[in-house]
């Protein structure tokens, strides 16, 4: 019986465990995860402490899926070490494990750039884990003022999480948009009336200098007065187990596109690898929870002897926050349909013929059609583009197109 060893138990792990099963219904899998949970939806941290969720329903495949899944589940427990030679990996404790397969999916950690005073700070978060969740939860009343560093997407959703729980919440960020990474200057500026709107102080284009207990000093040299600070610079992939045993790495754990690492025997899928984005042709870190899942079930099912391949990685982000829907793709640099309101937008990007990237604001109803459209490299001479920008649907596109998309009833 094949031994398969799976390091991290979030979308890429799940997945994984997923593809192995596919295709091997008898061999022994092990999952090891160093948080006491696993299998909860990462993005449900911010519904948690907004009290739209509770413990019991954050699961991700349900509360008995390792026992479905026939699946050993370590909790609490880190893989140190990784011996490829001998095929074992070493757990915190000292046990070791063998395996003829292994799969790294060990995701990533936040970090955050060494602030002057930062030890001066008692109550200080990062905001990645249901641990944090739950210790924010703890932190925050009513009396409370909340800064929050990093106006991406998780310090804004912790934002979104906390304001009805603090007193105030304000969000610091160097850049001088919210969401920089995703969204442009066009319709980062809708996002933050709207947060405004909503009671978030924004202070962009403006961080901490220096932290003194409860005053963090601005670079625009005003003082901001807070009881409990978040940090949500950024994350950082987990790579060291992969490196420390040789094997090949960049700014995530390099993968071709089967997931296999350069190291035999060895898979690796998730927020702790990189790949390569199909609408740039850069390799990047892809993290994304649909591209840690698909990843997570490619290498799963070639652990068991398949042959999947993931070649469709974008740079995709779907979120909301109080109530505004966004959903970004691709890479976002020509714009060639832009429609901008007061509360919300649609810019469409194409190069070469191709759609390349969208970005919607408020109305987000049919935007995988344009993912699709950028999936699949679809010519835009071939469909009526111009009709597909107004109002998307499949009637604009041809005769085997719809046919293909849906299975024929066209
Ligand atoms: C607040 C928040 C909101 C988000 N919202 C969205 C969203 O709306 N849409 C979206 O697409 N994505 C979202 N994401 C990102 C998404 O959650 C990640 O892309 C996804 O969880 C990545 O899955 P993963 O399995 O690769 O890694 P993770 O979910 O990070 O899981 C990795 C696991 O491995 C464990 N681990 C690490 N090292 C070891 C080790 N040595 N031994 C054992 N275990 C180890 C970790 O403890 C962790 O449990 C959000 C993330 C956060 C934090």
């Amino acid at each position: 019986m094949k031994e398969y060893v799976i390091i991290g138990g979030g979308a890429a792990g799940v997945s994984c465990v997923e593809g192995i099963r596919s295709r091997d219904p008898e061999g022994k899998i092990t999952l090891v995860s160093a948080e006491p949970v696993s299998n909860y939806g990462r993005p449900l941290i911010s519904y948690y402490l907004e009290g739209k969720t509770g413990l019991d329903r954050m699961s991700w495949r349900g509360a008995d899926f390792y026992e479905r899944m026939r699946v050993d589940a370590l909790h609490g427990v880190r893989a140190e070490r990784l011996d490829p030679e001998a095929r074992r990996v070493t757990l915190s404790g000292g046990a070791e494990l063998p395996y003829d397969a292994l799969c790294v999916c060990a995701g990533s950690d936040p970090f955050s750039p060494r602030f002057e005073g930062i030890e001066t700070v008692e109550k200080r978060f990062s905001f990645t884990t249901l641990a944090d969740a739950l210790a924010l939860e703890q932190a925050v009343d009513g009396d409370t003022r909340v800064l929050i560093v990093g106006a991406g997407f998780i310090g804004l959703k912790c934002a979104e999480g906390l304001r009805d729980r603090a007193k105030s919440v304000t969000v610091c960020d160097l850049a001088p948009r919210a969401m920089s990474a995703s969204l442009d200057g066009d319709s980062s500026p809708i996002l933050e009336r709207h947060l405004e709107k909503c009671g978030i102080r924004l202070m962009l284009g403006n961080t901490v200098t220096r932290f003194d207990g409860g005053t963090a000093l601005m670079q625009s040299g005003d003082t901001v007065g807070f009881d409990v600070l978040v940090i949500a610079i950024g994350v950082r992939p987990n790579t060291s187990l992969v490196s420390d045993a040789g094997g090949a790495v960049g700014r995530g754990i390099t993968v071709n596109e089967k997931m296999e690492t350069s190291l035999p025997r060895v898979w690796a899928a998730g927020d702790c690898t990189e790949s390569r984005e199909l609408t740039t042709g850069e390799t990047g870190v892809l993290a994304i929870l649909p591209n840690a899942s698909m990843q997570g079930r490619c290498a799963g099912t070639n652990m068991a002897g398949g042959d999947a391949v993931f070649d469709k990685g974008i740079r995709m982000n779907s979120i909301g926050f109080f109530g505004l829907h966004i959903m970004s793709a691709g890479s976002c640099t020509d714009p060639v349909f832009t429609q901008v309101t007061e509360t919300g937008c649609k810019k469409l990007f194409a190069r070469d013929g191709v759609l390349t990237g969208f970005i919607l604001m408020g109305d987000v109803s049919r935007a995988g059609i344009y993912t699709s459209l950028i999936r699949e490299r679809t010519p835009l001479d071939t469909i009526d583009f111009d009709a597909v920008c107004r109002e998307p649907s499949l009637l604009p596109f041809g005769r085997a197109y719809r046919a293909k998309k849906l299975g024929g009833a066209v």
